[in-house]
């Protein structure tokens, strides 16, 4: 079978919107080549054993599996990023993040802490745009810590130190002149945890109690102590805990408090400063 015919009988198997890049991308992956390697050689016949990995790779995705579990890697800001079953996959709505933290005047040396860093992604790029930063990304699992620790190594961002703690719980009293996170905050009884690249996601990185702000609850509340005076915050959230989380700053004493919206138009980002 040539590579035209295995993309056209392929796309028409998978049922997904992105069923075309998901077919050009298993496929390229599998033939060790990149897609424009496809379009310019649509006649080629893949080899016995390179089939077989398409075979496999396509199957899990046809089972669902997200297209970044079963390649390996996600791109997230500028850096391609590893991941694994046991971390989120970087979502296009925590690069708005990113893009905030970069638009807030502090100074050029600043001390910023990325908790629940999974694969490192907020703080590995803000560390590749900030190279005076001086970042240290945190996360309790093991297997996330060693995970952002080798993207780290990859991307050869030495200003960032990868630690493992259960939110500041692990970390030396500190005062940070900016605090990020993405913390899991969908409720646990929520349906979409059944439906999609949900259901392959570790629950520890998604779920948060009854409502889905337990850790927002706790990471808002504890920053204050881990913040210099004028410091700032700023999380991610769901669509629907924009004013709680606004709440939230306020009464921990935050001024400025600004929800942003993501490429949906979804209450997705809040941020706002300590004041004292
Ligand atoms: N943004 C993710 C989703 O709703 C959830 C990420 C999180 O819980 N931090 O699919």
């Amino acid at each position: 079978m040539t590579i035209s015919e295995l993309l056209q009988r392929s796309v028409e198997l998978i049922a997904s919107d992105s069923a075309v890049i998901d077919t050009e991308l298993l496929l390229s992956h599998a033939l060790g080549v990149n897609r424009t390697y496809l379009k310019t050689w649509p006649d080629r016949q893949p080899k016995s054993d390179q089939l077989n990995t398409f075979e496999q790779l396509f199957q899990r995705r046809i089972q669902g599996e997200p297209i970044a579990y079963i390649l390996g890697n996600q791109g997230f800001w500028s850096l391609d990023l590893k991941v694994s079953e046991h971390t989120l996959i970087p979502r296009p709505e925590t690069e708005l993040l990113v893009e905030t933290a970069l638009e807030l005047e502090l100074q050029t040396h600043s001390s910023v802490l990325d908790l629940g860093t999974g694969t490192g992604a907020i703080a590995l790029a803000l560390a590749s745009e900030r190279s005076d930063w001086t970042i240290t990304a945190a996360d309790i699992q093991t297997q996330a810590v060693a995970l952002a620790e080798e993207n780290r190594a990859a991307h050869k961002l030495d200003n960032v130190q990868v630690v493992q703690s259960n939110w500041f719980n692990a970390l030396p009293v500190t005062h940070y002149d900016l605090i990020v996170s993405n913390p899991p905050y969908i409720d646990r009884d929520d349906p979409h945890l059944t439906q999609g690249d949900l259901r392959f996601e570790p629950t520890s990185a998604l779920v948060s109690g009854v409502g889905g702000l337990d850790d927002l609850i706790l990471v808002i509340g504890q920053s204050i102590s881990f913040l210099k005076s004028s410091g700032w915050l700023l999380v991610e959230h769901g669509y629907d805990q924009g004013a709680e989380v606004r709440a939230l700053f306020a009464d921990n004493g935050f001024a400025a408090v600004e929800t942003r919206c993501d490429y949906s138009q979804l209450e997705r980002i809040t941020f706002g400063q300590l004041l004292r």
